[in-house]
């Protein structure tokens, strides 16, 4: 497939997933060129699935936006790439089950995979992708937030 940073067309598969029990297969290629790593997929056309945005739009799935965010969630954390690799995958898989029936998905569907992951994994990430993507209303909300996070802690009384 042709690279999309140089344009090269040789590349090589480093690792190929099946979705969805089967719904579809995920390459991760590698220009022979430059090294860029990229995605295909590769589904038959009904199992295509599409994201449904808060705005109503629709567009294609696509993980490169769920690695953006993620991966900014958990910047300079203490997080392995194989780590984050690995949650993305499930993420992926899981919208992949999600949107299987219908070809679409609600992006806050996603979302909400997202915060579940990075939840058990990271609670800094967790707060840091919950504040963009939740848009708290207020300091207060995002305080209260961080204190049902918290859990048992005690809180010096209010
Ligand atoms: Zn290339």
């Amino acid at each position: 497939m042709r690279c999309p940073h140089c344009g090269n067309n040789d590349d090589k598969v480093i690792e190929s997933r099946t979705l969805a029990d089967g719904e579809a297969i995920r390459r991760r290629r590698e220009c022979i060129n430059c090294t860029y790593r990229f995605t295909s997929y590769e589904r038959t056309e009904d199992n295509y699935f599409m994201v449904i945005k808060r705005n109503g739009r629709r567009e294609p799935f696509d993980r490169a936006k769920i690695e953006r965010g993620v991966q900014r969630a958990l910047e300079k954390r203490p997080v392995s790439q194989m780590v984050i690799e690995h949650i993305i995958n499930e993420i992926e898989d899981q919208s992949a089950m999600l949107g299987k029936h219908n070809h679409e998905i609600d992006s806050t569907a996603i979302g909400g995979l997202v915060l579940e992951k990075l939840k058990d994994l990271d609670k800094v990430a967790y707060i840091r992708f919950a504040s963009v993507y939740r848009h708290f209303e207020n300091l207060e909300e995002f305080v209260q937030e961080i204190y049902k996070m918290g859990g048992e802690q005690k809180s010096g009384g209010q």
